[in-house]
């Protein structure tokens, strides 16, 4: 059985964070990366965005490979022996660890109904299926406001298909915008093409003749060719269930990215970490974030560590709109808004009890260190004070 001083499950961002922090960190000791896709680490956010604009896919590739890693793809690991510290693969194949990484991330969720037609949108394999069928003169569902709802949505009307979203929200982005931004932008979807259907989800879905029809919750009946589900993710925690590691929304882990096994760490997506800015444990299922916390822990199984206190932004690209993001966007919270050009630019801030937990850069930038610096602040600041603090 061959050893490695230190092991990662996971083929994303994260993974390929920790590996160069690790080979970086510890130049002596070898790194395997163990992944269930067949390719390489690459950057996930393009699939939704830069490649749909033209950007070349040669782009997305990290080049984990050439960072003197070994690579074992197409494996999926499923069994963790925290004793005999192996881990083995679905073909029954085995390596021992010094340190282990879990960087397992999330899988889509996914309905009960299922149909050839319908792909939920992850991975690098998705985006060249979903790009194929684009070039097609095809009409497409997007499932869901969200954020991948919302990309894939611009995505396929840029690439000039005809395109309509169940959204059982009443706006897009309801769950992190406040209610009038969410409805500004469903009519600027309008606006581009896109038929947004608010209010309605899926209920049913029958196959008709190559196509599909979408029974929504409103009882209309909505012909289309192919789906596409953008529902959130769940996160990957079976394994670490199966190894007995504690896991609550995500794998928890303590300041210096550590599960509740010593030797064993977590980080990106999978991870439910403690920030101290906002004195709550959270997960985030973001770039940044997979990429800060993925390097996090390279350094610390290298003995490296130091508290992850980062507190992490997120971006998204909308036609022509895009924001950046800190902390908690609830729209439950008080909202203070500061428009220089009502939902087209500007800044909101989300406060609880006085206090701003969550900065919103509305085609604003560079802005991101000054709004975590607003929510590091320990007292409450009154909505006056944030007016023109950030400035588009
Ligand atoms: C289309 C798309 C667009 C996005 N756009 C943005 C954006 O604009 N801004 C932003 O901030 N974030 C964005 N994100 C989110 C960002 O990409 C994720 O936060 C990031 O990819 C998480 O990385 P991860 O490595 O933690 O998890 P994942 O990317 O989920 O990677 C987990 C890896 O682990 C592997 N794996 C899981 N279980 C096992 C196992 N048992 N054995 C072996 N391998 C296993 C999986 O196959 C996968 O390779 C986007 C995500 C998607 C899908």
């Amino acid at each position: 059985m061959t050893h490695y001083p230190y092991v990662i499950v996971g083929g994303g961002m994260t993974a390929d964070a920790a590996a160069r922090a690790l080979r970086e960190t510890d130049p002596s000791g070898a790194v395997c990366l163990i992944s269930a896709e067949r390719h390489p680490p690459y950057a996930r956010p393009p699939l939704s965005k830069g490649l749909w604009k033209g950007e070349p896919e040669s782009g997305i590739w990290r080049g984990t490979e050439s960072a003197g890693v070994a690579l074992r793809l197409s494996r999926r690991i499923t069994g963790i022996d925290t004793q005999r510290r192996t881990v083995t693969d679905e073909r029954g194949d085995a390596v021992t660890y010094g340190k282990l990484l879990l960087a397992t991330g999330g899988t889509p969720r996914r309905l009960p109904l299922e149909s050839e037609q319908m792909i939920y949108f992850r991975t690098y394999d998705d985006y060249r299926r979903l790009r194929a069928l684009a070039n097609e003169r095809l009409r497409f569902a997007v499932l869901g406001g969200g954020f991948i709802g919302s990309e894939i949505a611009a995505a396929l009307r840029m690439a000039g298909r005809d395109v309509v979203m169940l959204v059982p929200e009443d706006g897009l982005g309801a769950r992190v915008f406040p209610a009038d931004l969410s409805h500004a932008l469903v009519d600027y979807y309008r606006e581009q093409g896109v038929e947004v259907r608010t209010g309605e989800g899926l209920a049913g879905l029958t196959p008709r003749g190559g196509k599909v029809v979408l029974r929504t919750t409103g009882g209309q009946d909505v012909p289309v060719d192919v789906v596409v589900a953008g529902l959130g993710i769940q996160p990957n925690v079976v394994l670490a269930e199966q190894a007995g590691l504690r896991v609550e929304n995500g794998i928890v882990v303590d300041e210096g990215l550590q599960t509740s096994v010593p030797g064993i760490y977590a980080a990106g997506d999978v991870a439910n970490f403690f920030n101290p800015a906002l004195g709550a444990r959270m997960r985030v299922e973001h770039e940044d974030n997979a990429n800060t916390m993925g390097a996090a822990a390279g350094r610390a199984m290298a003995g490296q560590g130091a508290p992850y206190t980062h507190l992490p932004f997120f971006y998204s690209d909308l036609f022509a709109l895009g924001y950046e993001a800190v902390g908690e966007l609830d729209p439950r919270y008080d909202i203070v808004a500061d428009w220089k050009q009502p939902f087209r630019e500007g800044v909101v801030y989300y406060l609880r009890d006085g206090r701003v937990r969550g900065v919103l850069l509305w085609n604003t930038w560079g802005q991101v260190d000054a709004a975590r610096a607003l929510i590091a602040l320990p007292g409450p600041v009154s909505a006056d004070a944030l007016k023109g603090r950030l400035p588009a």
